[in-house]
Parts: C-alpha cells; structure tokens; sequence
C-alpha cells in the first residue's frame, strides 16, 4: 500500500483510476508467482530444440514453438519471412590428437564450417607464430601447405583472473598481469601485420594451401571459449577449449610435430527462408497502435543460447501468459516480436521496421530484453527527450524492491546497434533495453560453449516477467500516445553536433 499514495499524489484527480491500477499490479505479482511457466517454457525451447543458428532446422523449429505457445495464449500468432539464409546443420565434432599420443581434445566445428571428408582429416600442427611485419606473415603462409594451424594466442594461465588475486601474492599477482598484458600487446602487434581479424584469417590460409585451422577463443575462466561462425570457404575450422588448446600449442612450439584429426559431419542444406516470430493480441479500444515485447529468438550454436536470449523469449512469454489472465482487455494491442538473425546484425528486427510502417508510426514503445539471465536494474532513454515523464512515472507502480534498484538514466543517447531496440530507436520510435545484473554475463555465457539451461537464475528472470507485464499494461492504459521527441544530441571532437543514428538496414541474405 505504501505506493499508492505516490500514485494518488501523481494522477491528483484520478484517484479511482490510479487505485485500480494497484490493484492489477497486485494481480499481475500474484499470477507470475502462483502459476509461473518459465522453467516450462525454459526446457521445451532450451533442451528440447537447443541452439538456434539463424538458418538451420532447429531456427525453424523454435519459430514453430513460438508460434504454437502463442496461440495457444489466445493471440494471433504468425511466422514472417523476410529474406533467406544459408542453411547449415550441426553434426557430430571429434578432434582427436594422434600423435604423440592418442587424446581426445574438447572441440567443435564453428558454425557455417565446411564439412570435413566423413572420417576426418589428418595432418600436422603447427602453431602461428608472432610477426614482425608483413613480409614476415607473408613468408610464414608458404609454410602452412598441408597443415592444421592454430590461430589463437594461448595464454599464459588458464586460471581465472579472481583465482590469481585470491591466491597468489600480490607479487605474483602483479607479475601476472604485466605478463599478460605484454603478451596480448605482442599478438594483437603481430596480428596487424597479417592484414586479417581470427574470423578472417582462416580464409588466407585456406589460399596458401592449410588443411585445417584451430582456433581458441578463452573467456579468461577455465573451460570456457566462445564459438562464433567461420569465413572459410573449403577447410574445416575448429575451436578448441583453451586447456587442450595449450596442450597442442607447447608440443608444436617444442618441435614435437603433433598430429590431429578433425572430424566435422554438418550438412549443408542450401538456404532456407528467415523469419520473424510475430504475436499479436488486438487492443479492444486501440487496435491499431503497439506496444511491442521485443526479444530475438535466434543464438550461437556453441552451447545452447540460455542466456543469449532464450530467457528474454520466456520473459516476453511469461509476461503475455500474464496478462492474458489478469488483462484480458487490453486497450491497445499488445506485439510480440521474437526476431530472427539479431546476431549477424539486427537483421530481424529492422526488416520489421523496414516492412510495417504502418505499425512503426503507431508504436507506443517497445521494450527490449537480451542480457542474461539478471534482473532488470537499468533503463535508459535512449535519447527521448520526454522518456523521463512517462517511463519513470511507469516505474512508480513497480513492486517496491524491485523499483529500488532500477538506475534510471534520462534522456539517456539513442542506440547504436547493441540489441534489437537499436532497429526501432533509429526510425525515431521510443523503444527501451531493459537491462540485467551480469551474473558474468560475458565471461560464463555470452556467445560461449556453456550457455545451458543451468545457469538460469529462474527468481530472477520471473522479476523481469513482472516487470515487462506492469510496463505494458501502464503503456496500454497510457491515454495518448507518448512523446517522440528527440533530444539535441551533443556536439562532436569536431565541434558539429552529432546525428541520430539511421545506418542499420537488414542484412536479408547470408551472401553464401
Ligand atoms: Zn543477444
């Protein structure tokens, strides 16, 4: 009851209104922890369909779910193509050292690898070396016809930066750190000289002749390594965990000439159509204006995208199967846009945008999720001069505990393409990131080989649900539409005032 006061104080003559306001809210908390779907919906979309690679069958799959459950909430749910993509399939990996000995190593083919011969290719590893110059990459890459080559620095401990602080002296610790730091300025030196990034680099030793590359790509904690996609066009590329990584990459520096097998059985499946996962429940005063739930449904395939963003999709979800139940009268009509192919670039959401501007001139807001598993604890304006006014008044219908720990930034600056509200932001439309706590968003999941149904922080992600369900249903009530006013940006290092951003457009084919 403590709030209601404040919400009286605000709406001054609209006490009554404002009071039935509480009273949803008081439902909308009591819904989310009587009957919550999330661990529900967490299992079908994260164990049972897995990754969800923009082309692949399981994409496909999870659009379907989507599609199935929303309906099933009594919306009206659609799959809306907008391009194509090369379709790709994760197989079975094996990475097996042969010589000197017989070790299986933790690998995996990066996404879009090429396929390997099916039982395997074998061949010589060799290490890249530091370089000076160009001419020294260039007399490096005659050396590399028929060999297996690993790209990635190996660093100098696989312990965690927070292991060496606990326990090492603080000699030792400091010790550490001046290494590391040394050697990571050496390799991105020497990387510079070969003219390519590691996504890139496969390719130019595919032309001078190698067989295979191996990557590693640490998170600095042990075990853990991002996987992303390969650009190459024939060889096989392959991460591998930095422990066995390590392990490969003293022997080659050794002179041991150790020897791999790879094996990666993808499939190609040519292309297949990209969608985005439409739902719709028509507002009962206001049908044709939006307030849009945004989260993408697409992931990397290393592990299973839990955090990135399967748990911004049941958010989203939990939050209609909300309101449905205590808000069947929603006045405006409430969109649900899980997009496909945020991570090669927002691709999903701005064809939206691009596609439906009769919907984009009407939206109300929208509000973005996709940073883990956390709490929300920050919103910022994204460069809506009158962002302040609405969204903290919003704000004050909040469950007490969890209003205090939102940090507020206003009229905050428009988004540069960081998540997919960045699409709708850059047509001019108030669209919101609710951001997380990090639960070491970056180090443990992000884009990495485990991110998996376990690291989900159910209490937490159920907060959010609560949270994108009362900002709804108050942007729904809200009497008019808000404010789309932009601020005046500030001025440059040049001394010209800096222009909103307009330069995502979608990416509608993979170009493969
Ligand atoms: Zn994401």
């Amino acid at each position: 009851m403590k709030s209601l006061g404040l919400a009286l104080l605000l709406f001054g003559t609209g006490g009554v209104f404002a009071q039935n306001k509480e009273a949803m809210v008081t439902s909308i908390v009591q819904e989310a922890n009587a009957n919550s779907q999330l661990e529900k919906y967490a299992f079908e979309l994260i164990d049972m369909i897995g990754p969800r690679l923009v082309g692949s069958p399981q994409m496909q799959q999870a659009h379907d779910w989507v599609v199935k459950k929303y309906s099933a909430l009594g919306a009206e749910a659609r799959n809306e193509a907008y391009g194509e993509w090369r379709s790709w399939e994760r197989g079975t990996s094996q990475v097996t050292m042969t010589y000197p000995r017989i070790k299986s190593l933790e690998g995996t083919q990066l996404a879009f690898s090429p396929m390997t011969k099916e039982r395997g290719i074998e061949a010589e590893v060799v290490a890249m070396p530091l370089f000076g110059s160009q001419s020294d990459f260039q007399s490096w890459l005659k050396t590399v016809k028929g060999k297996i080559v690993l790209i990635g620095m190996n660093p100098i401990s696989g312990r965690s930066d927070a292991n060496w602080k606990e326990s090492a002296s603080v000699k030792g610790y400091e010790k550490y750190q001046s290494l590391k730091n040394d050697q990571l300025k050496k390799w991105e030196g020497s990387m510079s000289y070969t003219g390519s990034t590691r996504r890139t680099l496969p390719l130019a030793l595919e032309n001078a002749g190698a067989v295979g590359v191996i990557d590693s790509y640490w998170t600095e904690l042990p075990g853990i390594t991002r996987i992303f996609d390969a650009k190459s066009k024939k060889i096989p590329v392959f991460n591998v965990g930095l422990e066995d990584y390590g392990l490969l990459y003293r022997m080659a520096e050794h002179g041991i000439k150790p020897r791999v097998s790879l094996q990666g059985n993808s499939k190609e499946l040519g292309t297949s159509k990209t969608y985005n996962s439409i739902a719709e429940i028509k507002g009962k005063e206001k049908p044709n204006e939006y307030v849009v739930l945004s989260a993408h449904l697409d992931s990397w395939d290393g592990a299973s995208g839990a955090t990135d963003n399967a748990t911004g999709v049941i958010t989203m979800m939990e939050a209609v199967r909300i309101l449905r139940k205590v808000y069947p009268e929603n006045k405006r009509t409430i969109l649900v846009g899980n997009w496909g192919s945020e991570e090669q670039g927002l691709n999903g959401s701005s064809a939206f945008v691009e596609d439906h501007p009769e919907i984009a001139k009407n939206i109300q807001v929208v509000w973005n999720q996709d940073n883990g598993t956390g709490r929300i604890v920050r919103i910022g304006g994204s460069g809506f001069e009158k962002s302040y006014e609405y969204i903290s008044r919003w704000l004050q219908y909040l469950p007490e505990d969890f209003r205090n720990e939102i940090q507020t930034s206003f009229p905050g600056m428009p988004g540069t393409g960081g998540s997919d509200h960045s699409s709708f932001v850059q047509k001019g439309i108030p669209a919101f990131g609710l951001s997380s706590t990090s639960w070491d968003y970056g180090k443990v999941t992000w884009h990495t080989n485990r991110d998996t149904y376990d690291k989900i922080v159910f209490d937490e992600v159920k907060q959010n649900a609560i949270i994108v369900a009362i900002l709804t249903y108050l942007a729904c009530e809200e009497p008019a539409l808000v404010s789309r006013d932009k601020i005046v940006l500030p001025i440059d290092k040049e001394g010209k005032p800096m222009i909103w951003p307009t330069n995502l457009q979608s990416k509608r084919t993979s170009g493969n």
